[in-house]
């Protein structure tokens, strides 16, 4: 399998290559060549594997598609390496439990850092060793995050050799749970940086570092965001692992809820649809920063500047611009690289804007793609934190809360509605509490992280500031 960018860079690639270098050199975004399309016995034999040898398993399948220069006895061991009882909590990694009438949670949120993000995570930290041992190469990690990718992030790369992390954040921003989570690991491969400004200045800021194709190579930068198509492909797999746990046989159609923000979770629902799993649709939904919620509304795509991004409570949905959204376009218009081009490094970098309103492809994308949309206010998170506390004498986090309010704004009586839940509520107690007047309890093991010491140096949002502080740290702490 090759790998192409979404801007129609010439050069194709290979996993691993893509694996360690994050955006592709023409500002874009690698996809594979083409999507492998599963016929529905390949569905009911993976079915079985999933049921018989577990998620791991089924991880290696669908991986196996897509990677083509690690060796196959290789990437079933950092498979089986990964999704395991003890990381992620349960056997079925991603178990379903139903909350109401034909709707369901796929729970994602039992790794170590309690977000969906560690399923992708876990992976690439297994994966980088993998590659970096291999190659006798160091990898510097810069990421930017509102919260979760951080903390999970960190959690898979702590200890791991030859890897070491640069990881923004919007000062202040982060919930006092998730900002302890980071700031509180010692491990001398880790760097907090907490930049003055929101998560799309931390998020520019990489991205401008990445585009310095010169310092990255000098520096061996390489990203663990979104952007990542390993991240990418290791999402697909619970789509699957949640469709075989809501249905018997693969003429039964599923739809999913996707608390969206960077567009990442939900493209990976994209993939596993274009690979021919039976989704009838993907809901996006959004918090107050809706731009994605517009877009599937109207046909046009607005970006937002910082000042006009809400700060809500469920901030990891905190975005302006959905960096991932660019991966879909493309599909949407044909793979047609030069109008993504025109789209993406023109008109939005121009005016902040660009418009699929009168375009023909837009009007079928909704038949074709099964896309639909909607959004959920802070009243709204409140309310269904509530109602799913008062129904099942449980909590859900804030960006859950979205995905179920959406869910049931949108969901078809007879096609099971999968909402992913996308985060544990602990992360967010002070919601938790705004809406119930209850707090929830904290795991043992996160006890006393607020109370530890914290490790985190304050930045403007500026990238060569930021660049200085790579390149001291590199001169002063070198990785043993
Ligand atoms: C990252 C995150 C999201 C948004 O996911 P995207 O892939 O950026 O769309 C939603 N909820 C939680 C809890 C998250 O950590």
């Amino acid at each position: 399998m090759q790998y192409i960018s979404t801007r129609g860079y010439a050069e194709k690639q290979r996993f691993c290559d893509i694996l360690l270098e994050g955006l592709a050199p023409d500002g874009g975004l690698y996809l594979p060549e083409h999507y492998p399309v599963v016929s529905s016995q390949t569905l009911e034999k993976w079915r079985a594997i999933f049921q018989r040898d577990g998620y791991a398993m089924l991880a290696f399948e669908i991986l196996s598609l897509y990677i083509d220069d690690i060796a196959l006895d290789d990437l079933k061991r950092l498979c089986q390496k990964t999704y395991t009882q003890k990381i992620f909590g349960t056997p079925q990694i991603t178990p379903l439990r139903p909350y109401e009438e034909n709707i369901f949670f796929l729970a994602l949120s039992n790794g170590p850092t309690l977000a969906f993000k560690d399923i992708a995570m876990q992976l690439l930290g297994n994966l980088f060793e993998f590659e970096l041992e291999r190659r006798q190469q160091n990898l510097n990690i810069l990421g930017a995050t509102s919260g979760d990718t951080g903390s999970a992030a960190e959690y898979a790369m702590r200890g791991k050799k030859g890897v070491r992390v640069f990881m923004t954040s919007p000062l202040g921003r982060m919930s006092k749970f998730q900002q302890s989570q980071m700031f509180s690991l010692s491990d001398p491969n880790i760097h907090n940086i907490a930049v003055q400004g929101v998560f799309d200045d931390c998020q520019d800021m990489v991205k401008a570092v990445s585009n310095d194709l010169t310092f990255k190579r000098q520096h061996n930068i390489g990203t663990v965001n979104s952007i990542n198509w390993a991240r990418l492909l290791a999402q697909v797999v619970y789509y699957f692992a949640g469709y075989f746990q809501a249905t018997d046989n693969s003429a039964q159609k599923v739809s999913f809820t996707v608390p969206s923000g960077n567009f990442g979770n939900v493209c990976a629902g994209h993939v596993a649809r274009m690979m021919g799993l039976p989704i009838q649709n993907l809901v996006v939904a959004t918090n107050e920063n809706d731009v994605l919620d517009e877009f599937f509304r109207t046909g046009v795509y607005k970006s937002r500047s910082s000042q006009n991004t809400f700060e809500t409570s469920s901030p990891s949905m905190d975005i302006s611009k959905a960096s991932n959204f660019e991966r879909f376009i493309f599909d949407l218009l044909g793979r047609d690289a030069v109008t993504v081009n025109q789209l993406f490094a023109k008109e939005l970098a121009q005016t902040g804007r660009f418009s699929l309103a009168m375009h023909s492809s837009f009007h079928e994308a909704k038949q074709n793609y099964g896309f639909l949309s909607g959004k959920s206010t802070h009243e709204n998170r409140l309310k269904t934190i509530r109602d799913v506390y008062q129904k099942l004498g449980e909590f859900i986090d804030p960006h859950t809360a979205d995905g179920v309010k959406v869910a049931l704004d949108l969901h078809e009586l007879n096609i099971p509605m999968l909402v992913l839940e996308t985060a544990l509520p602990i992360k967010f107690a002070q919601t938790i509490f705004e809406a119930t007047g209850i707090a929830p309890l904290c795991p043992a093991v996160f006890a006393d992280l607020e109370s530890l010491p914290q490790y985190v140096q304050e930045l403007p949002p500026d990238v060569s500031v930021l660049k200085e502080f790579i390149v001291t740290t590199l001169h002063t702490n070198p990785v043993v």
